[in-house]
């Protein structure tokens, strides 16, 4: 669902009216349905699906669909947020953890890079480019020791191993054993 141009459609569920993104998609094989932090709602259906099929459907999970709106109306991602001011307070903080946490780790990873650098992005936590420079985002600051390890460790490991192989998970394991466990927990934060 990255693609979220789609037709703005409207829909009565229990009363409530819901404004609702509906794409089709050719590659969509079932119908797929998805409330974004914010309490937005995305349909992607197969192409020859008709809308009227794609209503029952709402219609039948609307418990759920209301439910879910009601729960993430109030939590937006923690990447959706922010504003110039805050990466201003945040980037000298942000930097100074990450290269606390690069030293710590490079007790394990012995790995050479470039240049470390303070981003402000919207869709990820970090990232390395193949020339080894490391970018990290300023928000890294506002987590949990814990995942903030997760952030740092897994971008020093693509030095070595530029994408998500057995081989990269194999390697971040090293320092951090429970990594997925960290992944997943970064995902629902
Ligand atoms: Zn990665």
């Amino acid at each position: 669902m990255r693609n979220l141009s789609g037709q703005s459609k409207k829909i009565d569920l229990g009363g409530q009216e819901i404004v609702y993104c509906l794409r089709s998609s050719a590659r969509a094989k079932c119908l797929r349905v998805a409330i974004k932090p914010g309490g937005e709602v995305f349909a992607v259906k197969p192409r020859f699906l008709p809308d009227f099929l794609v209503e029952r459907f709402l219609r039948q999970k609307s418990g759920w669909i209301l439910d879910k709106i009601a729960d993430l109306k109030n939590k937006k991602n923690l990447l959706a947020r922010g504003c110039r001011a805050d990466f201003l307070r945040h980037a000298k903080p942000a930097r100074d953890l990450v290269l606390r946490k690069i030293g710590k780790f490079s007790q394990t990873y012995q790995f050479d890079f470039n240049r470390v650098s303070i981003r402000d992005q919207k869709t990820r936590w970090g990232s390395c480019s193949r020339r080894g420079n490391l970018s990290f985002n300023y928000r890294i600051a506002l987590l949990p020791d814990r995942l903030a390890d997760y952030i740092v460790a897994h971008e020093l490991c693509h030095l070595k191993e530029m994408n998500h192989s057995r081989r990269f998970w194999d390697l971040l394991a090293v320092a951090l054993p429970d990594c997925k466990l960290r992944r997943r927990e970064l995902k629902n934060y």
